[in-house]
């Protein structure tokens, strides 16, 4: 017995000779029929300034008009645009969507300018993460919304990158495959052009912004891979225009001086995109997409929900004991909560109770000054009322007395004048006052 299958029977797997055909050689073939009836998907984000040629350039690598309207520069801030449309080349499906920042770069604070671009991306991965976590998941049905390919179009300034573009380059790199384009390359010399792509690179390398690599692990596609992405970024020209150049009709842009076609390799690197992006590339950019991008976001988010591979002991963690743990994690928070709620729940019974009785002691010490007042005043008043009927009685006595006097002086007054009449008779001479 060879050493090679010696080894492999011992892992429990041993190679055996077919003495005919058996039919699994057709595997490959039926896994590309089934993909091809299922259909594919793939989305594209464009961010750049408005007016950099984002939309034209998605027209000409598609060979079509997609719908817009030219965005305005008055934008307040930056919104995502989402169009999707189902495509058909030969026999096969392709649901393409493609996401334009409008407004970006518009605004005179761009600070914030990257965040509704990853928020948006993050919100597609949620998305996936949020159906396959459904006990229930369709997800060979699912339109798959996670962006496959971010297309950054640079401003042909011939000078360095803005600090709009390093930054959100840098927020953007670990979620989503960054394809940086030159757009509008005909507003820039050859010369300028190979000095501004080796200082974009250079300033993508120093500020550690990782841009999507063509992969060279396939030996069918290493070399133009590789040459390709020496070419990166690339600079590129939209046009939907279609000129005839000689006697075939190209699509170009013409101007007083010349005309530039858009698909002449001389002329600009268009042609280096759509074999890179769509005709090479489109099946690692998806997968680099689920496999790099998506699994961080899923690492991260499940570790953000407290699930591990391992326990402190590096012993396996079953998804059972990791729910169980965060349960208990997540009763004992909602226990001390409402503890510590029923805390505050008597400590506030108390102040009140505390400031209840303080008013109402307040009002008893207010109610006995009143009283007090009251029985003052009460005492004061029948002081002077006895006073009064004292008065009213010495009144009424000496009233008396004095009518007694009276009638005592009237009586002695009459028994006089009689007397005096008496007298008169007798005594003639007597005078009468
Ligand atoms: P978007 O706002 O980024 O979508 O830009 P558009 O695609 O609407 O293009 C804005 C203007 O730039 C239009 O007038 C286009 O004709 C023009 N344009 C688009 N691509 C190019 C290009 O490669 N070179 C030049 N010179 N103009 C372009």
């Amino acid at each position: 017995m060879a050493a090679a299958e010696v080894a492999r029977q011992g892992e429990g797997c041993r190679t055996v000779p077919l003495s005919g055909h058996v039919g699994f050689d057709s595997l490959p073939d039926q896994l590309v029929n089934k993909s091809v009836n299922h259909g594919f998907c793939f989305n594209i984000l464009c961010v750049g300034e408005t007016g950099l040629g984002k939309s034209t350039l998605m027209d000409t690598l598609f060979n079509t008009k997609f719908e817009g309207d030219p965005a305005s520069h008055s934008q307040p801030g930056v919104q995502l645009k989402s169009n999707t449309y189902d495509l058909q080349e030969s026999n096969v499906n392709l649901k393409l969507t493609i996401v334009s920042t409008v407004g970006f770069g518009d605004q005179i604070n761009k600070e914030d300018s990257y965040k509704p671009i990853v928020e948006f991306i993050d919100a597609q991965f949620e998305a996936y993460l949020q159906e396959e976590l459904k006990i229930k998941r369709v997800l060979h049905n699912y339109h798959d919304t996670r962006i496959h390919a971010c297309l950054y179009f640079i401003a042909p300034t011939g000078h360095s990158l803005k600090s709009l573009d390093l930054v959100t380059m840098k927020k953007l790199d670990s979620k989503v495959n960054i394809i940086p384009i030159i757009a509008k390359s005909d507003a820039i010399s050859k010369s300028e052009l190979t000095k501004f792509k080796i200082k974009i690179t250079s300033e993508l390398v120093s500020n550690g912004v990782q841009i999507y690599q063509f992969p060279t692990d396939d030996e069918s596609v290493a070399e133009i891979n590789g040459t390709m992405n020496a070419h990166l970024p690339f600079a590129v020209i939209g046009s939907t225009e279609e000129l005839k150049i000689g006697n075939k009709m190209m699509k170009a842009r013409q101007y007083p001086w010349g005309t530039v076609q858009v698909e002449n390799e001389t002329h600009c690197d268009f042609v280096k995109l759509r074999e890179m992006l769509i005709r090479v590339n489109m099946e690692d950019l998806r997968e680099q997409t689920h496999t790099r991008h998506y699994e961080l976001y899923r690492r991260c988010k499940l570790e953000e929900m407290g699930f591990k591979d391992t326990d402190p002991d590096s012993k396996p963690f079953s998804l059972q004991e990791t729910y169980e743990a965060k349960r208990n994690e997540f009763l004992g928070e909602l226990q001390k909560k409402e503890e510590a709620m029923r805390q505050m729940f008597v400590q506030r019974v108390k102040e009140k109770e505390a400031e209840l009785k303080e008013a109402e002691k307040e009002l008893h010490e207010k109610f006995d000054r009143l009283k007090k007042l009251h029985q003052d005043e009460k005492k004061k008043l029948e002081d002077k009322k006895k006073s009064l009927d004292d008065e009213v009685n010495a009144f009424k006595q000496r009233k008396t007395a004095a009518e007694l006097l009276q009638s005592q002086a009237q009586q002695a007054g009459g028994s006089q004048t009689l007397k005096r009449d008496k007298e008169r008779k007798n005594n003639p001479w007597l005078c009468t006052e």
